[in-house]
């Protein structure tokens, strides 16, 4: 029987191995599933200025699973990639953030709010991606301005010609560009002036250790100071501490999204928390 072959021609195998692969190939179809079963859900963390306003937030993707609870996006991103689900998946969050931001417009305190979306690789190499995005956002009818999408060294880089151009397109349409986990990849300066980024956004494993690791100090310092002397914005994420958000005032950064500030929450919650400060 070919199927008993096909399971003994996998006996060599680290049975270990076997069941990974298994559970691998049932989120795969539980994935495909999700979407029409409104199985995901978005989060929006603060992003906070030197004064402590809320000027925006990001939007994290999750995964509310019937029965294993709440995937995070560290599992399941890397096989909507593999799979190709990223690209109606990533449009979703697009549709989500920009009907957000439309809603946001008719309040004065969340008037001017920004959204970060972020973007997977295989969603920015599609062919369409530009028209998608510019299509989603007109229907939406959210001011461009307001939609920042995040994209990381390695995706930029791959291609850097095609990068530019799509981001160049975007950018005169008014949308704008944040370069997140910034100093875990391989950027060169040389590449790093030729994008059009608004902002840089330091990455969270650099921001943990500037108080305690004098590497990580020197690193974020010149990340900050290269980010101003080419004119972008710097953020930093994953700020924890009032000591690293001192450290990061003190050297230059003035926008932070941490736990400090707020953990990624559901909508209802993060329009809770807003009115209860502008009372
Ligand atoms: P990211 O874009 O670098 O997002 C920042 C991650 O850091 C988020 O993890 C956030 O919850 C976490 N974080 C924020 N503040 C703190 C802090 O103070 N301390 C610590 N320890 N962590 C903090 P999350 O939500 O698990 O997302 C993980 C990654 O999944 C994101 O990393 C992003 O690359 C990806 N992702 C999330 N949503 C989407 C999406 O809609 N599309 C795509 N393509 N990727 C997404
Ligand atoms: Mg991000
Ligand atoms: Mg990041
Ligand atoms: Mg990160």
């Amino acid at each position: 029987q070919a199927k008993t072959a096909g399971r003994n021609t996998l006996c060599f195998f680290d049975p270990s191995m076997q069941i990974a692969l298994e559970m691998r190939t049932a989120m795969v179809t539980e994935l495909r599933q999700a979407l029409t079963r409104q199985q995901f859900k978005l989060h929006y963390q603060r992003q906070v200025n030197a004064e402590g306003s809320v000027v925006g937030a990001e939007v994290l993707l999750r995964w509310q699973h019937p029965e294993r609870g709440m995937i995070s996006p560290m599992v399941f991103i890397p096989i909507a990639e593999e799979t190709g689900l990223i690209v109606p998946l990533g449009k979703w969050v697009l549709q989500m953030a920009c009907a957000q931001l439309k809603q946001w417009e008719h309040d004065p305190g969340t008037r001017n709010f920004q959204l970060a979306v972020n973007i997977s690789a295989r969603q920015f190499r599609q062919l369409d991606f530009v028209d998608e995005v510019l299509e989603v956002l007109e229907k939406s009818g959210a001011d461009p301005l307001k939609l920042k999408l995040e994209l990381t060294e390695s995706l930029v880089l791959q291609d850097i010609t095609h990068s530019i151009e799509k981001m160049e397109t975007l950018c005169s349409a008014g949308i704008r560009f944040s370069l997140d986990d910034f100093g875990t990849g391989h950027s060169s300066l040389t590449y790093l002036k030729r994008l059009p980024l608004e902002q840089i956004k330091i990455d969270q494993s650099f921001v943990s250790d500037i108080t305690t690791d004098p590497s990580d100090e020197v690193i974020v310092r010149t990340i900050i100071v290269m980010s101003n002397s080419l004119g972008m914005e710097v953020i930093a994420e994953g700020v924890e501490t009032e000591e690293q958000r001192d450290f990061l005032a003190r050297n230059g950064c003035y926008t932070y999204q941490g736990y400090l500030f707020g953990r990624p929450m559901p909508i209802e919650d993060f329009q809770k928390l807003i009115s209860r400060f502008q009372v």
